[in-house]
């Protein structure tokens, strides 16, 4: 039998969508341009590597990326269950050994008889090809022809909008880019650990985070250099639009002596053993790999250059000496304006037969990227196979998700990672928030197990 899913892109979105279309016994034809075609971030040829930090957000139950996970788990993503076999120590956040990670997807999806892997790039999409479903999971880097393509379809596709191209503004053209900063990784032994201490925010979950603790005169050198510091082309940095979650430290610092100190080396909660005391701030470090031989500085993801980088940051108190494996770096983010051209099944309104999902489909982040990639997977597979196509739940994470980024506000519309504010507020008005956030969850969780009942029935009839 021909393939009847093709699927661009085998990130993780990609991954997991082949995944869930194997899985209901659709066959599958799975596109990744690399190693042919690599892009700006990724270094190996491997399925759903991860470009940046290796964590999969917190595992705490009742916040919002645990809903969203543990939605996932009940719906058997193949890439979730990956993770945890895959998982370093990381307090309460899931965090996982990118190498192992990577590698256990591409195997797993390789070797599943339902999915053809090609390792092409893709330029077309057949969006009126009645034999087959597409779904786009190119990710925040799709190569530019491929771009120029979803840029033609959008351009068909975008039939709320009338006015003429020129007269738009940036953020309601169906097709745009924009920027996104990642951080630097120094290697262990290069920390001088007599300097740091071990601790997790509040003492939640064990204490795997390296804690640097700033004096408030270390605080003033590092903030009077870090604004003193110079930028990779200064001028682009002015046009750059920022997704305000994921700000360079420079441009948080910009905006106030003691933003920092609010943002990234918030000190609250982490108070060190050794003086009893708080610090005035806290740059912390999060373990890189299983083999504890690197760390990120979370949060400091950043745009100067690389020889300021290494001036700057190691004026941190136990990083003097640090040696570098990775500078912070700018990056490309293309995503799809949704609102504008996607249904809540993440199919094109103008082209029922093409499905968005992961980063270009306008979520933000890992393991969204994932869901995302799942609930395409299962209405792919549900559309080869005639079946009526069923959203999630609008209380549950999927479903909330998949209606922001479907139902947003297309003029101001922007990538959103999973939070409890994307949910829709309980009836009754609950003031304590943990006791809210405990109800929403429970809501969402019921809620979606009806749902993947009947998305199951879909499983039930792939079953050889
Ligand atoms: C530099 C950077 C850092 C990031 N850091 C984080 C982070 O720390 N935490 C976080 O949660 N999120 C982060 N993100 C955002 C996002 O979560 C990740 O990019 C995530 O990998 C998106 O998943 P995806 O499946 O949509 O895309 P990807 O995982 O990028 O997968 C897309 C795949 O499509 C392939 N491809 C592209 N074009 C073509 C084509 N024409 N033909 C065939 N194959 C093609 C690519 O090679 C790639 O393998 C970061 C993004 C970037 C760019």
């Amino acid at each position: 039998m021909s393939p009847r899913v093709r699927i661009i892109g085998a990130g993780l979105a990609g991954s997991e969508a082949a995944w869930q279309c194997a899985r209901r016994g659709v066959e599958v034809e799975l596109f990744e341009m690399r190693p042919v075609w690599s892009t700006p971030a990724h270094q190996t040829a491997d399925f759903a590597e991860l470009v940046c930090s290796n964590s999969l957000k917190s595992d705490s139950e009742n916040t919002a990326p645990w809903l969203l996970k543990e939605e996932m788990r009940r719906a058997a993503s193949l890439l979730l269950q990956i993770a945890r076999e895959c998982a370093v120590p990381a307090g309460h956040a899931l965090a996982v050994d990118r190498q192992s990670f990577a590698a256990k997807v591409t195997e797993t999806v390789s070797r599943e008889p339902r999915i053809t892997v090609r390792r092409e790039e893709v330029t077309s999409i057949e969006e009126a090809n009645e034999q087959r479903v597409t779904i786009v999971a190119t990710g925040p880097l799709t190569s530019d022809a491929l771009a120029a393509e979803i840029a033609r379809l959008s351009q068909t596709g975008d039939e709320s909008d009338d006015e003429p191209e020129s007269e738009r503004p940036r953020a309601h053209t169906p097709h745009l880019y924009f920027y996104d900063s990642i951080s630097p990784i120094v290697e262990a032994d290069s920390i001088d650990m007599s300097r740091v201490y071990l601790a997790a925010r509040y003492d939640k979950g064990s204490a795997d985070y390296i804690n640097c603790p700033m004096a408030r005169e270390d605080y003033d050198r590092f903030y009077d250099a870090l604004l003193a510091s110079q930028s990779v082309e200064e001028r682009d940095w002015e046009k750059m639009n920022y997704f305000e979650s994921c700000l360079p430290i420079e441009e948080i610092a910009r905006r106030g002596r003691d933003t920092l100190r609010f943002g990234p080396m918030k000190p609250v909660g982490l108070k060190d053993p050794r003086t009893g005391r708080m610090p005035y701030a806290v740059v912390q470090l999060r373990q890189e790999n299983l083999r504890a031989d690197s760390y990120n500085l979370v949060g400091f993801q950043n745009h100067l250059k690389f020889g300021e980088q290494a001036r700057v940051l190691r004026l941190i108190p136990g990083l003097e000496n640090a040696r570098f494996l990775r500078y912070g770096q700018i990056h490309r983010n293309t995503y799809i304006n949704g609102p504008a051209l996607l249904r809540e099944t993440l199919q094109m309104k103008a082209h029922p037969r093409v499905l968005f999902a992961g980063q270009i489909c306008g979520v933000e982040g890992y393991v969204e990227s994932i869901a995302t990639g799942l609930i395409a997977g299962i209405h792919a597979a549900a559309l080869v196979r005639g079946h009526e196509l069923v959203s999630p739940p609008r209380a549950s994470a999927f479903g909330s998700l998949t209606h922001y980024v479907t139902q947003a506000d297309p003029k101001n519309f922007q990538p959103a990672n999973i939070t409890f504010d994307l949910l829709p507020a309980l009836e009754k008005k609950i003031r304590d928030r943990k006791e809210r956030h405990r109800l929403q969850c429970k809501l969402a969780l019921q809620q979606f197990d009806e749902w993947l009942e009947r998305a199951g029935m879909v499983l039930a009839a792939g079953k050889p």
